[in-house]
């Protein structure tokens, strides 16, 4: 069998150029077709493959999987097959769609198999047990620790020994498209009275790319970092979305509650590591070194093109940052490492975000709160109008994609728009 992999593959489907969803892409997700149940699906170009049709024409007849895999609202039970048998089954599905492998009759039943992306809905694909958010953007904890403590000592005496992270909310973890309220709660806007109730008015966003856990480990068994990898099923991108006047108020001294927990919206085909193996690169060096356990060798990191886009009610578009994924000072090993070093338990379905992804340039910050240094630097837009903090009717993209000896492997998007309905 051909690795899906394989650069030299085109597709018989129609790949608009710069597609994130090349034949050598295939990734992962859930599709709802009108009138009809959910289903696993991947996507080719701007095609959703319906994969439970895939299966019951028999193209998967051979690898012996559990009835109903296919038939399933969420991915965790495909995901929980192990990398062995989902790696056949993404290079049977690039074979099936290869112009030049005509070994299966796919083609002839392509009005079957293929739906037009706007045809279908493109559901939240994994049912989320337990959510970690790291901290791991060096860049991003720097500009944080200087904008809030000590700039000449901005990062904390932990930062450089520990992949920091905290335990956030699974629940609010929503697939692209969906609309986000804006939260309401608590703060103190002004520190000289008391606090106040009403809608938050510093929402901002947060860059991160997502990983999903497909293979578990047991409580008390922790994970190596030389087997991390093996844990992770795929990627997506991420927007921790944040109400940082919430937060500010809220989170002395146990952490980030509810500036966070309101909505994290993710891409919703979840791109596996195979897909991305011509992605890696090395990650920064880590100084001082850090403790046993938490050695990783060899290409950690990944070289994925990201970008923040603001759309404004009115239609207006502008890009408020271009940063990297490879910019990452702890990478998922590590992260993943760090998790189970106390024998904490990882399990299927259960998600990981990188913490806010920033380079080192203002136009690479991944957050409002950067880019826009506290609100003394607004962002301007064609209009006229200004940004400090995003506003009901905006639409907030995430994008990003990488790009190995030609190929382009992406994610789509991450998409929402705010609104306040609470208000209405
Ligand atoms: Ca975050």
């Amino acid at each position: 069998m051909i690795k899906a992999n394989n650069t030299d593959r085109k597709s018989w489907i129609h790949i608009p150029a710069n597609s994130d969803f090349p034949l050598q892409n295939i990734p992962f997700g859930v599709i709802q077709p009108l009138n009809q149940a959910p289903r696993l699906a991947t996507r080719i170009g701007d095609f959703a493959i319906d994969l439970l049709k895939v299966s019951e024409l028999g193209f998967f007849a051979d690898f012996d999987l559990p009835k109903a895999i296919f038939s399933q609202a969420y991915l965790n039970d495909f995901m929980a097959l192990g990398r062995a048998t989902t790696r056949k089954i993404r290079d049977r599905i690039a074979d099936l769609f290869d112009d030049a492998i005509n070994k299966w009759n796919s083609r002839e039943m392509k009005d079957e198999l293929l739906f037009p992306l706007g045809e279908v809905e493109v559901l939240m694909p994994i049912k989320v047990g337990d959510y970690t958010d790291f901290y791991s953007s060096i860049e991003h904890a720097t500009n944080l620790g200087k904008m809030f403590r000590d700039p000449a000592n901005a990062l904390l005496p932990n930062w450089r020994h520990i992949p920091v992270g905290y335990h956030g909310r699974a629940s609010s973890i929503i697939a692209s498209g969906q609309e986000i309220q804006r939260p309401y709660g608590q703060m103190r806007p002004d520190p000289e009275k008391p606090p106040v109730y009403g809608p938050c008015r510093l929402l901002d966003f947060e860059l991160e790319v997502g990983f999903v856990i497909g293979k578990e480990n047991e409580l008390g068994h922790p994970i190596s970092v030389q087997e991390s990898e093996d844990h992770v099923f795929g990627l997506c991108l991420f927007n921790d979305w944040s109400a940082r006047d919430i937060q500010k108020w809220e989170y002395v001294p146990l952490g980030p509650f509810l500036g966070k927990n309101f909505a994290s919206t993710i891409s919703p085909w979840i791109v596996t590591l195979d897909a991305l193996e011509a992605c890696r690169v090395q990650g920064p060096v880590q100084d001082p070194e850090v403790l046993p356990y938490l050695r990783s060798e060899g290409k950690k990191n990944f070289d994925i093109h990201l970008e923040v886009i603001l759309t404004t009610e009115s239609g207006v578009e502008h890009v408020l940052s271009e940063s990297n994924f490879k910019y990452m000072y702890w990478n998922m090993a590590q992260q993943i490492a760090h998790h189970s070093v106390n024998g904490c338990n990882l399990r299927v379905g259960d998600m990981g975000a990188s913490g806010t992804i920033s380079g080192p340039e203002p136009g690479s910050y991944g957050s409002m709160l950067e880019i826009c240094w506290q609100g003394t630097k607004p962002v301007e837009l064609a209009d006229g109008s200004q940004r400090k903090f995003l506003q009901n009717g905006d639409t907030l993209t995430l994008k990003g994609y990488g790009i190995s000896n030609g190929i382009r492997i992406g994610f789509g998007e991450a998409s929402g728009k705010i609104v306040d309905r609470i208000l209405a």
